[in-house]
C-alpha cells in the first residue's frame, strides 16, 4: 500500500549528445565499439529471472561484415515458451499488487542506467548488430528508449488521477487493473527503443510479459534485459525468449490466459496474429488486446511553390537515413513537374555526398541492410525497376553482399504512378518519385491517398496556407502521423506520438497514454459511506 500520494521527479525527453569530433562521448563510443567489437559475447533467454542456455546457438551477424563474430545467442523451443508464460502468470499476484511507485521506480531507474552508464554499451550493441550510424543509435537505442521509459511513468501517473466524479455520501473510484493474465510483447529488429518499450510498458501497467525479441536484434535486447534486472525488476515479471516465431505464436496464442499482444513488425505478420486470436477466441478467459504497429509506404508531396532544397533535403533525410529501414521512412514522392529540374539536381548533389561503409567509421550516412534476405529483396525490387519501361533508376542501384548487405541509396523515377515501387513497401533505401503535372496538384493528392494499403507517415511541402489547409484535410486518413514542411520520420516520445492507421496498425500511438490505456482494464468500486436501510421512497409517501 502507498503511504502517500508521491509527486514525481521531473521528467524531460532526454538530450540528443552530437558525437561530433572532440566531444567526449565521440571518444567513449568508439571505445565501447572496439571493446565490444573485439568480445565474443554468449547470450542467454531470461525465464524467471534466470540464464537459460540450450546450446542450440545461433551467431550474431554484424550487418555492415557478417563474417565478423561478436557472439552468439541461446535458441529455445516450445518448452521454453511453454516455461515463459508459467514463470510469467506466478510472477503476476505479487506485480500486480506491488505499489505504483515502486514499479515506477524500476523503470525510472532504468531509464537513468541507460542514459548514464549503460548509454554507451546499448548504443554501441545497436550499431553492431542493426548496423546504425552513432546518429541514428543515439536518437533510438539511448534517447527514445529513456524517453519511453520515463514519459510512461509520467503517462501513469496521469492515468490514475483520472477519477470519476462522486456524490453527497457516496466515493466513486477507478482502480487500474493490470490484464488478467500475461502480455506477449513480439518486437522488430529496427528500433532498440521499441523493442524495450513493448514489454516495459505493458509491465509497468502491473502486466506481466512473455517478450520475443527479433532474432536480429538479439544483441541489444540482451543489454535490455540486463538494465531491467540491474534496476530490480523481480524475477519472471518480464521473460525473454528466443524462440521460432511460428512455434511460439501456436503456443502463445492457444493459452487461456494469454491476455494481450503488444507487436511491433510487418503487416502480414500481425494480420496472421489477429487471425490465429480470432480462431482461438473462445479458449480464453477474457478478451485479448490486440495492439500491432506495422508496415508504410510513407509519402512526401511537393507543391509547386516551395522550396526545393527543402524537399530534397527532407528526401534524402526521410528516404535514406537507417538505409530506410524506419517504418517511417519516405519512400514515395510527388513532384511537380515544373519543379523537377531543381529538385533533382539538389538531390543528387546531396546523395552524390553521401558515404556508406562501417558505422565505426563516423563519416559514413549509411551503412548495411539488416539480413541477406532483405538485401535480396532490395535487389530484385531494384532489378525489376530495371527492366521495366514503367521505372527509370536515376541514382544508385548497386548493391554488394560480399563483406555487408550493402545497397546504394536508390532513386526511382516512375512512369506509372501506381508502378509498385510506389505502393509496396520495400523497407529498404530505395525512394520512388512520381512527378505530376502542376495543374493537376488536387488529383495527386487523390493519387497519394489511394496508393497504397498503409496509412502511417506523410509529408507535404508548401508555403501556401490554402493548399497545405486543402492537403492537411485531403490526406486525413493517409497518415497517422503528418508533417508540413518536414521530413516525414523522427517522432520524438511526448511531442509526436506515434502509430498510423488502416493497414499500418491500430494506431495506439506508443509514447502516449492511449498505449498504456490498452495494458489496464478499470475495475469501478463504489462505495456509499451510510447505506440506506429503508427499501421506501419519498415519492411513495
Ligand atoms: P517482422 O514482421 O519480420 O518481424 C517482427 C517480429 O515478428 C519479430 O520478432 C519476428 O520474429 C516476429 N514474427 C515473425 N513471424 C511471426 C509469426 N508468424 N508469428 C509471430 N511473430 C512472428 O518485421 P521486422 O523485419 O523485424 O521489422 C520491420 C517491419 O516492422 C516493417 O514492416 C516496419 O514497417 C515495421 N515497423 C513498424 C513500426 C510502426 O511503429 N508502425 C515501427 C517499426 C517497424
Amino acid at each position: 500500500m502507498s503511504k502517500g500520494i508521491f509527486k514525481l521527479p521531473p521528467i524531460d525527453n532526454e538530450p540528443i549528445h552530437s558525437y561530433a569530433p572532440g566531444t567526449p562521448e565521440r571518444e567513449r563510443l568508439q571505445k565501447m565499439y572496439d571493446e565490444m567489437w573485439g568480445q565474443q559475447k554468449d547470450i542467454p533467454m531470461i525465464i524467471n529471472g534466470k540464464e537459460v542456455r540450450t546450446n542450440n546457438t545461433r551467431r550474431v551477424l554484424p550487418p555492415h561484415d557478417h563474417q565478423h563474430n561478436v557472439g552468439s545467442y541461446h535458441v529455445g523451443t516450445a518448452e521454453h515458451v511453454k516455461e515463459s508464460i508459467d514463470t510469467a502468470l506466478a510472477a503476476r499476484d505479487a506485480w500486480a499488487s506491488m505499489t505504483v511507485q515502486s514499479r515506477a521506480a524500476i523503470f525510472l531507474k532504468a531509464a537513468d542506467l541507460f542514459a548514464g552508464p549503460y548509454r554507451d554499451r546499448i548504443n554501441a550493441a545497436t550499431m553492431i548488430n542493426q548496423s546504425k550510424t552513432a546518429f541514428q543509435t543515439e536518437i533510438d537505442a539511448a534517447c527514445e528508449l529513456v524517453d519511453f521509459l520515463r514519459f510512461n511513468v509520467k503517462y501513469m501517473y496521469e492515468i490514475l488521477e483520472e477519477q470519476p466524479a462522486s456524490s453527497e455520501g457516496v466515493w466513486n473510484r477507478l482502480e487500474y487493473r493490470p490484464l488478467e493474465g500475461f502480455v506477449f510483447a513480439i518486437s522488430p529488429f529496427n528500433f532498440t527503443a521499441i523493442a524495450g518499450n513493448l514489454p516495459a510498458s505493458a509491465a509497468l501497467m502491473g502486466n506481466v510479459v512473455v517478450w520475443k525479441p527479433s532474432f536480429h536484434q538479439v544483441y541489444s535486447a540482451q543489454v535490455i534485459m540486463e538494465v531491467f534486472q540491474k534496476a530490480g525488476l523481480p524475477a519472471g515479471v518480464i521473460n525473454m525468449i528466443f524462440t521460432e516465431p511460428q512455434e511460439t505464436a501456436d503456443i502463445v496464442f492457444g493459452h487461456p490466459d494469454f491476455a494481450g499482444v503488444h507487436f511491433t513488425g510487418s503487416t502480414e505478420v500481425f494480420r496472421n496474429i489477429w487471425k490465429t486470436i480470432g480462431n482461438n477466441i473462445n479458449k480464453y478467459k477474457t478478451y485479448p488486446r490486440i495492439v500491432g504497429e506495422t508496415g508504410g509506404k510513407d509519402f512526401i508531396w511537393m507543391y509547386k511553390e516551395a522550396p526545393a532544397d527543402a524537399v530534397a533535403t527532407a528526401l534524402t533525410r526521410g528516404a535514406f537515413e537507417f538505409q530506410g529501414q524506419k517504418c517511417s521512412a519516405a519512400s514515395r514522392a510527388y513532384i511537380p513537374q515544373s519543379r523537377w529540374s531543381e529538385v533533382q539536381l539538389h538531390l543528387l548533389n546531396q546523395l552524390q555526398t553521401v558515404k556508406m561503409g562501417s558505422p565505426r567509421d563516423f563519416s559514413n550516412f549509411m551503412t548495411a541492410v539488416i539480413h541477406e534476405g532483405s538485401f535480396d529483396k532490395l535487389e530484385s525490387y531494384i532489378e525489376r525497376a530495371r527492366q521495366s519501361d514503367d521505372a527509370e533508376i536515376i541514382f544508385g542501384g548497386k548493391c554488394d553482399k560480399s563483406k555487408g548487405y550493402f545497397i546504394e541509396p536508390t532513386v526511382i523515377l516512375a512512369k506509372n504512378p501506381n508502378y509498385e515501387t510506389m505502393e509496396e513497401e520495400l523497407f529498404g533505401p530505395v525512394l520512388t518519385i512520381y512527378l505530376y503535372e502542376d495543374e493537376k496538384w488536387k488529383e495527386s493528392l487523390e493519387l497519394v491517398d489511394k496508393t497504397s494499403i498503409y496509412a502511417l507517415t506523410g509529408a507535404i511541402f508548401s508555403d501556401d496556407r490554402a493548399v497545405i489547409e486543402y492537403a492537411t484535410k485531403a490526406l486525413e486518413n493517409a497518415a497517422g502521423n503528418f508533417y508540413v514542411n518536414d521530413k516525414c520520420t523522427g517522432a520524438v516520445v511526448n511531442q509526436q506520438p506515434f502509430g498510423g492507421a488502416r493497414a499500418s496498425g491500430t494506431n495506439d500511438k506508443a509514447g502516449s497514454k492511449w498505449n498504456l490505456l490498452r495494458w489496464i482494464s478499470p475495475r469501478m468500486v463504489k462505495e456509499t459511506l451510510n447505506p440506506p436501510t429503508d427499501y421506501r421512497y419519498p415519492f411513495m409517501d
